[in-house]
């Protein structure tokens, strides 16, 4: 760096359009226009000694006022308009402009620097051929211009130094406010410079730059190397006096050390938010990766958080609520591989989804509606409706009363289920149905403990959660039908549940809190009353439903089934009618059962018939606005041989009716004998099968009463040659065998009396052995009320004598041949109606029980009491029992 430089009176002058070059800078522009390029030619690339040439701002002719100290010409020059980028300075042309505005008046700075160049390189440009100079120039001194003019193309100036003499600033520098200032410049550029050191991390060259370049040259280098307006590069120009210069450098610096901590601080902030998210970005790539590998997703999470949001939706009671909250804890530190992940999960959703406050909004009891109810639903029933309407009344009087549970009693398809249901239609609640049959572990009700594997609630919980509400009408059906073996005993928990003072904290063994059950109405069915455990037995009601006569079968089928039966089939009467006589002749031939499940399903296989048949019409039906034809390409695969076979597409949701409207035929269906047979076969029992069963000596016809209701029993007896011995078969019971053995006593004990021997013979059993057989052999039998049966089949046995085929017999026997009662005596009957029996042999003390059963049946019975054996005999066989004079009983 010069120490100071000796001015020529002359310099070329280079404009520089609105950029100034400070002493001490260095810069590198490119010479395209003709007149800069004539300048460097002649002034540097020509000269052998390179010479100084003088650099002067040009204020843009856009540019606004011209400044005070500034010069101008007209016209002339514009040309030379020299423009500067930041990266690269370039002199550039501006022709066209200046043609357009010859007469533009160009402000020229009245102060410039003079500067010499560091390095010339010249270029040509193709294909133009027209000549550029590269320059890289260093800034010397100031100085200030006397005047201007022109040197062919380009201008130069009678110039004055501007910079103080060296015994000036030897003197300036003793100055106490020069001397601070240049304290206060230095320590500011100090500043800068480590800031940019820091940032860049480059050396201390810099610094080296603050101990041997004089503070006034420092200021111009220091503000020459950052970027600053147009105007303040001028005023720097424009301080001549070194004080002035070194206040407005330190402002500059100053003012740039700032914006660059500004900017520092605006990265980091940046960087740092940057970071964090990327930090984030990458944690959540390896969780990712990490849960991919474990073969996880993010499924799980959602899940959880699912459980969760469900489990507050639940309202669980604040101590279940604690429970719940510490499984799902257990939970979310799982893996979803983990052992026992799975079975906490299906737990708490067990907890969500359990009604704990949800509940059907019970109904304004009405009495007379709920008896309507009934009576819609169900044909007959009085006294069991009536029953039904005094425990609603009850309810409606005291909702919390404790009363018994209603269990109805009776063979399958007389309507318990259906009546249950329609107790809970009449208090408004849902009604859900829990199947106890075959139940035999403890656990089916109280649920598992979740130590098991597999473990799982009670159906009693499973139950109300499917139903979703705690308040509604659970059938426990079939209630007799559990049983207790080594696993507990169900009938126990049953105890607990159907107990109004234990069932408020109903404990399942899976769930492990406590369920209140107290809202719940329970009703209970049951074939049989017997297998009932006393002790459940009395915390219910019985309501028996002995089943129906042929009469009310058909009613109820009228009435009842048969609408029902087509409505499920989307058929209506105008569509197919069954006849009363197809019906009687259905419940006849078809059906011999106590209920009427039978005969609704024989309905149901009628209806599915017909509505085959209607389908099977449908070329001859017109087809309805609603219905389309199959395009035609579908049906091209569908030609059977010669006949096109068409198909309709019935459009979803359809009603019965618009469905037979569509197949309206002329006349509807009338169900004949014909239709009977084809669809349900040929007849499955007649009257004929009792005579035909008892057409051979040995056979007599008993009642007996099973799950199924009552029913009619076939007792063989057959003789063969033995040693004496009795073989009883049929899968009998201990007390049937036992009552067999007692008729084969008492038959043997009256031999003589009855004729059964002749005088030479004794015994009965001399060289012959009894066979006892109980047909229908894979239904197991038991009980006492065979005995009058056996006694008839071996009497019928020994003296070769037919049993009437009209009659039917119940009762059990003494070994003195005394007849006693017997239960299920209305089922029986109605059995022995069904059969079409036409005379009952009873125990006479049975007569009371008559009174139950329905008038239409006794009015067709002869029923024949009996009081001892010889009395059943007497009315077994035709002609009565003529030994009978021989009896000395
Ligand atoms: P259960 O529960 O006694 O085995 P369901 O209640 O299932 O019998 O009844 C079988 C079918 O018979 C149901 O469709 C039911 O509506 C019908 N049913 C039974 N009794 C009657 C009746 N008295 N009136 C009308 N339908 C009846």
């Amino acid at each position: 760096m010069a120490e100071s430089v000796e001015l020529p009176g002359r310099l070329a002058i280079l404009p520089f359009r609105n950029k100034v070059l400070l002493p001490g800078a260095i810069i590198r522009i490119r010479c395209t226009s003709s007149s800069s390029v004539k300048l460097v030619e002649q002034e540097l690339w020509q000269r052998e000694e390179k010479g100084l040439i003088g650099i002067l701002p040009v204020r843009d002719a856009a540019a606004e006022s011209s400044t005070a100290g500034s010069l101008s010409s007209p016209g002339i020059g514009t040309n030379l308009g020299e423009r500067s980028s930041k990266t690269q300075d370039e002199i550039s042309e501006s022709h066209k402009h200046g043609a357009k505005n010859n007469q533009e008046v160009i402000h020229w700075h009245n102060s410039g620097v003079a500067a010499r160049a560091l390095h010339l390189s010249r270029g040509v440009e193709k294909p133009s051929g027209r000549v550029t100079y590269i320059v890289v120039l260093e800034g010397l001194c100031r100085f200030s211009v006397q005047e201007l003019s022109t040197r062919g193309t380009y201008y130069t100036a009678k110039i004055t130094s501007l910079d103080m003499t060296k015994l000036e600033m030897d003197q300036v520098e003793q100055e106490p406010d020069f001397i601070a200032l240049s304290r206060q410049f230095k320590a500011t550029a100090m500043e800068l410079i480590s800031v940019l050191e820091q940032k860049q991390k480059t050396g201390g060259r810099t610094k080296v730059l603050l101990e041997t370049v004089p503070v006034h040259k420092l200021a111009d280098i220091f503000v020459a190397s950052f970027e600053i307006s147009f105007e303040e590069q001028l005023s720097m120009l424009d301080s001549v006096d070194v004080k002035v210069r070194l206040s407005k450098a330190t402002e500059l610096v100053d003012r740039h050390l700032q914006s660059i901590r500004v900017a520092e601080k605006i990265t980091q902030k940046v960087e740092g938010q940057l970071s964090k998210s990327q930090k984030e970005f990458l944690l959540r790539q390896q969780m990712r990766a990490i849960k991919e590998e474990l073969g996880d997703n993010d499924d799980e999470e959602d899940d959880v958080a699912a459980l969760e949001r469900k489990m507050q939706d639940a309202s669980m009671p604040a101590n279940i609520w604690k429970h719940a909250q510490r499984e799902l804890r257990r939970l979310k530190k799982m893996q979803p591989q983990q052992p026992g992940y799975n079975s906490s999960r299906v737990y708490l959703e067990l907890l969500a989804e359990l009604p704990w406050q949800k509940a059907s909004e019970e109904l304004e009891l009405d009495l007379k509606a709920a008896k309507e109810c009934l009576d819609i639903e169900h044909y007959g029933l009085e006294k069991v409706k009536q029953r039904i309407i005094e425990y609603l009344a009850v309810r409606k009087l005291k909702p919390d009363a404790r009363g018994p549970v209603l269990c109805f009693v009776g063979p399958p398809g007389v309507g318990k289920t259906s009546l249950a249901s329609s107790i809970a239609a009449a208090l408004g609640r849902k009604f859900v149905r829990i199947s106890l049959g075959g139940v035999k572990d403890e656990a089916d009700i109280r649920g598992h403990r979740r130590t098991y594997i597999g473990s799982m609630p009670g159906r009693l919980i499973d139950g109300l959660k499917k139903v979703g509400v705690y308040n509604p009408v659970m059938l426990l059906d079939e209630i007799d039908k559990t049983g207790s073996d080594v696993r507990g005993d169900p009938a126990s928990a049953l105890l607990e549940v159907l107990d109004p003072e234990q069932n408020k904290t109903f404990n399942d063994h899976y769930l492990n809190v406590p369920f209140d059950l107290s809202k719940v109405v329970f009703v209970a069915t049951a074939n049989k009353m017997q297998p009932i455990p006393p002790a459940l037995l009395d915390r219910m009601e019985i309501i028996e439903l002995p089943g129906y006569t042929p009469d009310e079968k058909l009613r109820i089928a009228m009435q009842h089934l048969i609408p029902r039966v087509l409505d499920q089939h989307g058929l209506s009467f105008d569509f197919l009618q069954v006849p009363e006589a197809m019906v009687q002749l259905v419940i006849q031939r078809y059906t011999r059962e106590a209920g009427v499940r039978n005969l609704e399903r024989n309905l149901a296989a009628l209806a599915r018939a017909a509505a085959v048949r209607v389908a099977e019409q449908h070329n001859s039906v017109p087809l309805s606005k609603d219905v389309q034809r199959l395009a035609s390409p579908l049906l091209d695969g569908r030609l059977a041989g010669e006949a096109e076979v068409e198909m309709e597409v019935i459009p979803m949701g359809m009603n019965k009716h618009e469905i037979s409207n569509t197949f309206r035929v002329t006349l509807p269906f009338i169900v004949d004998e014909a239709m009977l047979e084809k669809v349900l076969g040929p007849p499955r029992y007649d009257d004929r099968e009792t005579a035909d069963r008892v057409a051979t000596p040995g056979i007599s016809v008993g009642l007996v009463w099973t799950a199924f209701g009552g029913e009619v029993q076939f007792v063989e007896a057959t003789a063969m040659v033995g040693k004496g011995d009795l073989h009883l078969t049929g899968q009998l019971g201990d007390v049937i065998k036992e009552s067999a053995q007692i008729a084969m006593t008492w038959v043997r004990a009256r031999a003589t009396e009855l004729k059964l021997v002749t005088a030479e013979e004794s015994n009965l059993l001399e060289g012959r052995d009894i066979h006892i057989h109980f047909p229908a052999g894979a239904v197991p039998k038991d009980g006492p009320s065979a005995g009058v049966t056996l006694v008839t089949s071996l009497v019928s046995l020994f003296s070769h004598r037919r049993v009437r085929s009209d009659t039917a017999m119940t009762g059990e026997i003494t070994l003195r041949g005394l007849v006693l009662p017997v239960g299920g005596v209305k089922d029986k009957v109605l059995a022995a109606h069904r059969y079409g029996i036409k005379r009952v042999i009873l125990p006479e003390r049975n007569l009371k029980d008559l009174v139950e059963v329905p008038a239409a049946v006794l009015s067709g019975l002869k029923i024949l009491p009996a009081k001892r054996m010889e009395d059943v005999l007497e009315h077994a066989f035709e002609g009565g029992c003529p030994l009978k004079k021989y009896s000395k009983l």
